[in-house]
Formats: structure tokens, C-alpha cells, sequence
């Protein structure tokens, strides 16, 4: 990393750099973990290292992790490397075996952090033990419930929480794995400037050749420091394949990024435009991904039309919808004339999907 000056440090940012993690999405077997963290310890870029050891699997029957098995290979790999190490505990059962097994922070995945019921079980059974817990954002976008699950671990006294950024579920979202909604971390960072905030860039991306955009991105946004996927053999990683990194490739990364000279002014001008630059193209991305979705239903209807022997202009049905819209349209501020023009644009594509497949 090139020289900086920011002098934003914390309990987790000791120095101007940012902290880094690596390791692999999941703990996979004793010899990929030691020789992936080997491998991370080698580039000296890195401050911590990171094992998936219970994965939340979209679906059953997925790869659901090592579970316990895996503790005592990430305690080998903290006395191998010296470097402290991170696991994901979902569950108060959990947090419990990774402190048995001197695990130096506790992080809390996104699909734990959604559910306040599950965030208290855990800071439950952290009450007393003083151990760092890093929070990663809900799936959805809700601010308040990240604000919610960090408060939950700081009632029952844990005094070193920070948090993940690694973007938000979106079903339209074509680019991303995850939408990172810059602008929801920075208003975290608002709301709770003493609070590290750390960016994982992996399941923000989904794909490695965002990776390096997206770290130099949360670096220019003085974010406290990154948690990279990092695997000795990513392609044959047993999940998340397509985002993870050898511990090379993250040594380059790491090396590459520029650390500039910004102070909090230079943020928030930056916050200002570009962010709200980024939600508008997010924005037009949403409304071109419902276009396609919404013509590929038309294009069904006007199979069913063909089937069925059904004129394909129903005026009716286009008198109540519009009416409909231009109410609503109203009702927020825009002008007649502009729904009818845009609903008029979407019908008449419609119509011409829908002759093409009655022609067909
Ligand atoms: C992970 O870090 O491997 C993970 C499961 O992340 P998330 O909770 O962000 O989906
Ligand atoms: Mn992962």
C-alpha cells in the first residue's frame, strides 16, 4: 500500500492502515486450511485470518461446513502464524466452542444479523466474556436493525464491536452479488463514527474482477479495513468459488491499493454526488431488469391468447390500468403526461412481444 495520512484509529485500526483479513469462505479440510493461511501469512499483508467453519446454505444439502471439527485447525493456524484469528458463529452454541477454542473475534454473518431473536442468543451468551464481535450487515437494507444487532452485543458489555459492510440482497441486481448501497454504510458511519467499519469486498462482488474496484473503493472511503476470501485453490473451493482469491492474487491486491491523503470533509463531498450518482444507475439498472421481466410476461399472456383465440388489445384492460398509475403517479409528484408517455412506450412493446409470439 502506498503511504497515507488519515489518523482515524480505533480499537481495531491501530495504525493509518487498514486492518486486513483473509482466509477461506469455508474451512474445508486441515491441509487446505494450513496451507491457504500459510500461504496469507507469507504476503505479511495481512493482520487476521478468517474461517467459515458453520456456512448458512442457501439450500439443504449444500456443503454446511466442518462445524466443530474445523476449531482446533483455525487454533493451529493462529500458533502457526502468529496471526489472530476470526470464525462466523450463527448460534449461542456457537460463540461458546469458538471461545473454548481461543478464537481472538467472533463475527456474526448476514443472515444471523437479520434476526434479532438469534443476535440476543448470541450476546447472551457473550455476557461477561469481553471477546471482539464484528457485525456484518443484514441481508436487507435496514440500517436500524444494524444499528439494533451492533447495541444488542455493547447492552450485555461487550466495549469492542465493529462491523462488515458486504452489500445487500437484490434480486435484480445483475452486476453485484450483493448491491453494496454505499451510502447505508456511510450512514452507519454517521450515526456511529467510533465504530470500526470494515468492508468485504468478497460477497460484495460475488466475482473476482470487482474485487480490487471495490477495496479501493471502501479505502478511499476511510473504511477501517477489508476481509478478503482468500483459497490455495479457488476454483475447486467447496462454496463461493467464483470470489475467492490465492493468497498471491491477494498479496497484489493489497500491495495496488492507494491509501490517499482525505480528510472527513473530502468523504462527505465525495458521498454527496458520486453515491448519489451510483443509486440513480443502481435505480435504472432495477427498471431495465423489470422491463425484461415484465415483456417476458407478456410474452406468456400472449401465448395464452393465441391458445385461447383472444384479440391481443383488451382496451378496457388498458383504460383501468392507466387510470390507476396516473393516480398513483400523482399522488407522488409526477406529471400525467409523463406516465402516459411511459406506460404508452411500455405497452406498445408489450403488444409487439405479444404479436411476435401469436405470429410464432
Ligand atoms: C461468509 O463470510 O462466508 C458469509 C457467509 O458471509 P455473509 O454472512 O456475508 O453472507
Ligand atoms: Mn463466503
Amino acid at each position: 500500500m502506498e503511504t497515507q495520512s488519515s489518523s482515524k484509529t480505533n480499537w481495531f485500526r491501530k495504525t493509518d492502515t487498514p486492518v486486513v483479513i483473509a482466509g477461506p469462505c469455508s474451512v474445508e479440510t486441515e491441509e487446505q486450511l494450513v496451507e491457504t493461511c500459510k500461504g496469507i501469512a507469507a504476503t505479511g499483508k495481512v493482520d487476521m485470518l478468517r474461517g467459515g467453519i458453520w456456512k448458512p446454505r442457501t439450500s439443504a444439502g449444500n456443503f454446511e461446513g466442518v462445524g466443530v471439527a474445523g476449531l482446533p485447525w483455525m487454533k493451529r493456524v493462529k500458533e502457526e502464524t502468529g496471526l489472530p484469528i476470526t470464525v462466523e458463529a450463527a448460534r449461542a452454541g456457537h460463540a461458546e466452542m469458538c471461545l473454548a477454542f481461543g478464537v481472538d473475534v467472533i463475527w456474526i454473518g448476514a443472515r444471523t444479523s437479520v434476526n434479532p431473536f438469534s443476535v440476543q442468543e448470541i450476546a447472551e451468551a457473550l455476557r461477561g466474556v469481553d471477546v471482539p464481535v464484528l457485525v456484518k450487515n443484514p441481508i436487507n437494507p435496514d440500517l436500524k436493525l444494524w444499528l439494533g444487532a451492533v447495541d444488542r452485543f455493547e447492552k450485555v458489555g461487550i466495549k469492542n464491536v465493529g462491523v462488515i459492510h458486504r452489500g445487500f440482497s437484490n434480486t435484480g441486481e445483475k452486476v453485484y452479488r450483493n448491491r453494496p448501497q454505499w451510502q447505508i454504510a456511510l450512514d452507519f458511519m454517521k450515526e456511529r463514527p467510533e465504530v470500526p467499519m470494515i468492508c468485504d469486498p468478497s460477497h460484495i462482488c460475488g466475482r473476482r474482477d470487482l474485487l480490487a474496484d471495490v477495496s479501493q473503493k471502501a479505502v478511499d472511503l476511510s473504511y477501517d479495513g477489508l476481509m478478503i476470501e482468500t483459497h490455495r485453490d479457488p476454483d475447486n473451493a467447496w462454496t463461493d468459488a467464483k470470489q475467492q482469491i490465492t493468497p498471491e492474487v491477494l498479496g497484489k491486491l493489497i500491495t495496488d491499493l492507494k491509501l490517499r491523503l482525505m480528510s472527513e470533509g473530502d468523504v462527505a463531498a465525495q458521498d454527496s454526488l458520486n453515491f448519489l450518482r451510483q443509486d440513480i444507475n443502481e435505480i435504472d439498472n432495477d427498471i431495465l431488469n423489470l422491463l425484461v421481466s415484465r415483456m417476458s410476461v407478456a410474452r406468456k399472456i400472449g401465448d395464452y391468447k393465441k391458445k385461447n383465440d383472444i384479440t391481443i388489445y383488451q382496451a378496457k384492460r388498458w383504460e383501468e390500468l392507466t387510470k390507476a398509475a396516473k393516480e398513483k403517479g400523482a399522488a407522488e409528484g409526477l406529471s400525467e403526461e409523463f406516465i402516459d408517455k411511459f406506460l404508452r412506450a411500455i405497452h406498445d412493446e408489450s403488444i409487439n412481444q405479444q404479436e411476435q409470439v401469436m405470429k410464432g
